[in-house]
């Protein structure tokens, strides 16, 4: 589904991103882990071109996406994405953020987008918040309105960059649950975390990031249970 080939990104004379080649298969959970600074966010926001690769190339479903002909805004509608911050519209009711984009962008009828909203609304439990505004609602919620917003788009595949590091740690579990469902419905995911058991349940495979380079990556069991690397052990020893 997706193909990265010697993916590189730099700011300035900074090199973030040094080389990065990756598959990513229709249905394949991939998380990715690595510590702070190491250029997850960056990679996946090269990813759906929220920020421009400087080199290499991306192919999303058969077609190169990093090509000067290229249409940013059909590739980003099929890539949902999600945040820490959870960036819902706050004068907007729970229904309307979740329609806003297939009413704007996807020119869907109002009738549609509200049965398909409120289908998501079930998705994520949370129906009876449908007229809530997002301040009504406590983190773990917004975030699931986050994550339902991002469906409505009808995506092909979701990019999560750490959903629950903003959250309060007893809502990380309600997030985390949502995700699940989802990839055991088969949507391809990637997915930065620092939940590392999550990783070891729901990812089909784990990427270790350092330094702008997958360091190493491999199903969970081989990365938490045998890590080759020595810079993938020392992580792992910190937050295991
Ligand atoms: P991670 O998500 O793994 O913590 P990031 O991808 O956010 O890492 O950042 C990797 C590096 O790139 C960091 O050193 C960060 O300061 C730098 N960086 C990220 N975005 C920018 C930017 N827009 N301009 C300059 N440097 C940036
Ligand atoms: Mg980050």
């Amino acid at each position: 589904m997706i193909a990265v080939n010697n993916l590189h990104k730099s700011f300035g004379k900074l090199d973030i991103l040094k080389g990065i080649d990756l598959q990513i298969h229709k249905g394949e959970v991939v998380v990715v882990i690595g510590p702070s600074g190491s250029g997850k966010s960056t990679f996946l926001r090269c990813l759906n071109l929220l920020e421009q690769p400087t080199g290499g190339e991306i192919t999303f479903e058969g077609e190169s996406i990093t090509g000067k002909k290229h249409d940013i805004n059909v590739t980003r509608e099929k890539m949902g994405m999600v945040f820490q911050q959870f960036n819902l519209f706050p004068h907007k009711t729970v229904l309307q953020n979740i329609m806003l984009a297939p009413l704007k962008v996807k020119k869907q009828q109002a009738s549609e987008a509200e049965k398909i909203a409120l289908e998501l609304l079930q998705t994520v439990g949370l129906a009876d918040k449908r007229d809530a505004y997002p301040a009504q609602l406590s983190g773990g919620q917004k975030q699931r309105i986050a994550i339902a917003r991002a469906l409505a788009m009808q995506p092909h595949v979701m990019l999560f960059d750490e959903p629950t590091s903003a959250l309060d740690p007893e809502m990380v579990g309600e997030v985390l649950e949502v995700m699940k469902k989802l990839a055991e419905d088969g949507m391809t995911m990637v997915i930065v975390t620092h939940e590392m058991g999550f990783a070891r349940e729901v990812g089909d495979r784990i990427l270790f990031m350092d330094g702008g380079v997958i360091v190493e990556e491999g199903n969970p069991s081989q990365v938490f249970g045998n890590p080759k690397h020595a810079r993938t052990k020392d992580f792992l020893s910190k937050v295991l």
